[in-house]
């Protein structure tokens, strides 16, 4: 089967999780390749539709017959406590295995595999902690609400950050008692599965958990689909968000979508600006800019914006571009030569439209840059916010700037988007933040610092940025129904058996 692929042989082949047993999918035969290079790191079959309805039903049974959701909390939270251990204990290797996965520089896949650490720590302790409530009588009775788990949910994850997105739903979902089918991107598999063979390895168990790596219009969409799924957890586009909502509305099924962003960032006058400078190029060119939260549109009042601009063209052209082994590297390769095309389509749309590189707007040329998807960090300036580039989602290294002269103005501009996923503020003045932060429409406010998370603090998008919050103490009960129960305390019966 290998035979197109040389130098590999069947035993290279990843196994994949399904229904508690590993082992090849049936799918189509694919590469994962590393950005980097090119070079091939893993070689798998996706998940076939079969190996989805065996995954759903294991999971189901699972479900019924584990005894995983009758556990006490605390007894569930010890496996999430070992989980979190044992990605602490290989988190190097998780940490390479990432870059290989995505291209991702290493400083920055050992801070996403610690955050995963960090995220099953805190359902744990979510786990254990979660108290019902007696609710206020208001009559002969006792009344309470309850939680119970829904039984088998799916995770649908982006390939920007794997393991930590990943992470993010699992903890919740398993910490809640149910079974969860994950359906990573087809091109980043691989640290599901590792996060999969961790779980069992805690003592989850098997079934609890399935991988299914393949094409999301086939193999994502049938998650979605299929009846036993109770609840779809999403990350991604926004077409692939609203595709989902749609067959969720058929089912009345609840989801939650953490979709796409143009996210403002805003430098004031008063600004400190060696901070603004550092947390705008942090912003926008960290992850090589592919992130939901990269703050993509800079407006900058006008009476600072030349030298502003100045200090950040050359902040950019100072950035560590290159091999993600490198500790020092600062920004790796674009995730496929594919998406690096998606990224040149817009710079070039951006040219047609008026606009002006200040710097970037090309590929790195020499050594490692021949050979890997790399793009260089891009400023662009001169055109208004209706621009394409202004009001679309690029996902990579390209920031545009717009200087502003009006506070009001600068407002309604900056809430001139379909997103609404995250906005950066730099001001000295706290009540002028505090008051830019009221005014702009987005599900995260950055005040002086930017991209800056907590699990313990909920996340998630307004408008085309999403439905729902993820994280947070309370991100457990959206992986669970809520019930309530009446207990009759009436020494007399109800006023109806006369
Ligand atoms: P995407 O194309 O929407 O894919 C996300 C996941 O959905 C992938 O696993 C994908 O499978 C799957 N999928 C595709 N079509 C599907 C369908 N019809 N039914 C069910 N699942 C389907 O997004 P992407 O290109 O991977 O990631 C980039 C996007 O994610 C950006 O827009 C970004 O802003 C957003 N994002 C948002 C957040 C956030 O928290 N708000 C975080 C990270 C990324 P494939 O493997 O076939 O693609
Ligand atoms: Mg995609």
């Amino acid at each position: 089967m290998l035979k197109e692929i040389s130098g590999l042989n069947d035993s290279c082949i990843k196994q994949l999780c399904i229904a508690g047993t590993w082992r090849p999918g049936t799918g189509p035969l694919y590469e994962s390749r590393y950005p980097a290079t090119g070079e091939v790191v893993g070689v798998l079959n996706a998940a076939s539709p079969e190996d989805v309805e065996e995954a759903i039903q294991g999971a189901h049974d699972a479900f019924l017959h584990s005894g995983w959701a009758q556990r006490k909390p605390h007894e569930r939270a010890a496996v999430l406590y070992r989980i979190a251990q044992l990605i602490r204990e290989e988190a190097e290797s998780l940490a390479q295995l990432q870059r290989l996965d995505n291209g991702k520089p290493i400083s920055e896949t050992r801070a996403l595999v610690a955050s995963a650490a960090g995220t099953f720590q805190f359902f744990a302790s979510a786990c254990e902690t979660l108290e019902e409530a007696i609710t206020p009588s208001r009559g002969d009775y006792l009344s309470m609400s309850i939680y119970e788990p829904m039984g088998v949910v799916a995770a649908i994850t982006p390939w920007n950050s794997p393991i930590a997105s990943e992470a993010q739903k699992i903890a919740p979902a398993l910490a809640a008692g149910n079974a969860v089918v994950v359906k990573p991107a087809e091109i980043t598999p691989l640290l599901a599965l590792e996060l999969a063979r961790i779980c069992e390895q805690a003592g989850l168990p098997k079934g609890l958990i399935s991988v299914l790596p393949g094409k999301g219009s086939v193999i994502g969409d049938l998650i979605t689909r299929h009846p036993l799924v109770r609840r779809v957890s999403f990350t991604g586009g926004t077409s692939v968000g609203r595709h989902i909502a749609q067959i969720a509305a058929d089912k009345f099924m609840p989801v939650s979508l953490e979709l796409g962003g143009k996210s403002p960032t805003i430098v004031l006058e008063d600004a400190d600006l060696d901070h603004a400078v550092a947390g705008v190029l942090y912003g926008i060119f960290s992850s090589s800019g592919e992130s939901c939260i990269a703050g993509s549109r800079l407006f900058v009042a006008r009476s600072l914006y030349d030298q502003f601009l100045q200090r950040l063209v050359r902040g950019a052209e100072q950035l560590r571009v290159g091999d993600p082994a490198d500790p020092a590297t600062q920004m790796g390769p674009l995730v496929s030569n594919s998406h690096r095309e998606s990224v040149e389509r817009y710079v070039q749309k951006g040219v047609e439209e008026g606009g002006r590189i200040l710097t970037g707007g090309a590929r790195p040329a020499g050594g490692i840059y021949d050979r890997g998807s790399f793009y260089r960090p891009t400023i662009i300036e001169g055109l208004e916010n209706t621009a394409t580039i202004c009001q679309e989602e690029i996902f990579g290294p390209v920031l545009v700037t717009l200087p502003f002269d009006d506070v009001d103005d600068l407002v309604s501009q900056a809430n001139d988007s379909v997103y609404a996923l995250a906005a950066g503020i730099w001001t000295r003045d706290y009540k002028k933040a505090w008051r830019l932060a009221q005014a702009v429409k987005a599900g995260n406010v950055w005040i002086n610092t930017y991209k800056q998370f907590s699990i313990s603090t909920p996340f998630g998008g307004w408008r085309d940025s999403g439905l729902g919050r993820e994280k947070g103490r309370l991100g457990i009960l959206q992986y669970m129904e809520q019930k309530s129960v009446y207990w009759g305390l009436n020494e007399q019966p109800l006023p109806w058996a006369n």
